[in-house]
């Protein structure tokens, strides 16, 4: 992509209305825009991010056997007023009327959409396990929108749902959701927290927020500091080893973690004090095991083995993408902008012409673009008039993971400077070295 091309709207001042510095970096970034309260566009370069942050997340769910298809965004009520969840959802749910008066919304999530598919279709355990899932917007009227896309009203949610003929089946759907999800997480270049959640009138203890650590975090929560060094499970990990599944389960809420809704005091003081971990988070997953909650106001029935019909036993897993982006930049960023880790960031590469016009300036720049967009990089060509000053801000504010330098006296040698963004280091080099250092 050239720069003098390309729509990124760089702004030049900090954005007052921004709180956090995630909501102010993507504002400044020109990644998102908000059109109206708690709703907003992504722009291209947001664009590119999420992008990236969905297909790490579709790539984790298919390899947990999750199935993904595309529910709407608008819902008849008649499904919500079957689940008796149309009531009870309260002024979170946008409620619309079509033409015809038929009362419709805007799904705030999808258990009722999916399990109508379930029952449409499949009759017998012989089809189970089942979990499908998508990456749908959702709406909820939240009472405070805020600090950006982290708290939004119109938000991309990635939400599955299992399938299962019984409790044990089911607990499994949800170990191989609990492992996807150490494996998402970690690929973001994050450290997510499995932390027991409220189960309701459920009960049990498969519920489990997945929180970041960071100051700005809207939850604040207690755990262990051994999280820090557990493992995450490997790319052969086989999912339907129903005891290694349980294993990592096991070894993952082995040690303290609870948000403030789930503390328990005593069990926290009872950690030695140097292992205490207290400490703001953010949710970024949550999965939640819930038995026959819908299928069984919903008839959500298969026939088992023993000939009889049985309620299907249900979870469903959340993640949102859109909270994501910006706890990322939570996690990664300095006093310069944002430190994206490679897995997410816009672009791989930027190479930054410092003197365009200058013919070793060019032809270098020029080839680095070509060359490492051949090798499959994605590279954005600073080709701009701008003056070095504002290339190098732009480039540290907006993160990408390398950038080459390619001034008017090192060109004339054939010469690059190659810089890291996290570490800030820089070396000279020829560009074959920078090319080979890219795609090596
Ligand atoms: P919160 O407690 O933060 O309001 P929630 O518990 O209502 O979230 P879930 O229903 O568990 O959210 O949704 C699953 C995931 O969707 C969350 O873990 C979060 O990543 C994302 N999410 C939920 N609400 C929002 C929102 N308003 N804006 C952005 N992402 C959201
Ligand atoms: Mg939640």
């Amino acid at each position: 992509m050239r720069l003098s091309r390309y729509f990124m709207p760089i702004l030049k001042e900090n954005p007052k209305e921004a709180e956090i510095v995630s909501h102010r970096l993507m504002l400044r970034t020109g990644m998102v825009r908000q059109q109206s309260q708690g709703i907003y566009s992504w722009l291209p370069l947001g664009k590119r991010v999420l992008d990236k942050v969905n297909a790490i997340i579709r790539e984790e769910q298919n390899r947990a056997g999750a199935i993904e298809l595309l529910m709407p965004t608008l819902q008849s009520a008649e499904l919500w007023q079957e689940s008796g969840r149309y009531e009870a959802y309260g002024k979170e749910m946008l409620r619309i009327k079509d033409r015809q008066e038929r009362p419709m919304l805007y799904g705030p999530t999808n258990e009722e959409m999916v399990t109508d598919i379930f029952r449409s279709y499949i009759k017998s355990y012989k089809n189970l396990p089942l979990n499908l899932y998508h990456i749908q917007l959702k709406f909820r009227d939240e009472i405070r929108p805020r600090f950006g896309t982290m708290r939004s009203r119109e938000f991309l949610m990635k939400d599955a749902y299992s399938f299962d003929l019984n409790k044990e089946d089911a607990v499994h759907s949800y170990n191989k959701m609990f492992a996807a999800y150490l494996r998402t997480f970690d690929r973001l270049g994050l450290r997510a927290i499995p932390m027991r959640a409220d189960t309701g009138p459920i009960g049990g203890n498969h519920s489990h927020e997945f929180i970041i650590l960071a100051e700005t975090g809207e939850s604040e929560v207690f755990s262990h500091r051994d999280f820090v060094n557990f493992d995450i499970p490997g790319e052969d990990t086989n999912f339907d080893d129903v005891a290694g599944m349980q294993a990592i389960f096991d070894k993952w809420t082995s040690v303290y973690a609870a948000t403030s809704e789930m503390h328990d005091a005593a069990a926290f003081d009872a950690i030695p004090d140097s292992d205490r971990l207290s400490a703001r988070g953010i949710e970024v997953g949550h999965i939640f095991y819930f038995g026959t909650k819908y299928s069984e106001p919903m008839g959500a029935k298969v026939q088992g083995p023993d000939g009889k019909e049985h309620l299907v036993h249900m979870g469903s897993y959340g993640i949102g993408p859109t909270r994501l982006v910006p706890a990322i930049i939570e996690a990664s960023h300095d006093e310069n902008g944002i430190i994206w880790p490679e897995s997410v960031a816009p672009f791989d590469v930027v190479v930054i012409n410092m003197k365009p016009g200058d013919e070793a300036c060019d032809r270098l720049s020029e080839n680095l673009y070509a060359t490492l967009g051949n090798a499959g990089k994605d590279v954005l060509y600073d080709d701009t008039d701008d003056r070095a000053g504002t290339k190098f801000a732009t480039a540290d504010l907006i993160g990408v993971p390398v950038q080459i330098i390619v001034g008017p006296r090192s060109a004339a040698v054939g010469e690059v400077e190659v810089k890291v963004r996290r570490t800030g280091a820089r070396e000279v080099m020829t560009l074959e070295a920078a090319l080979n250092r890219i795609t090596g």
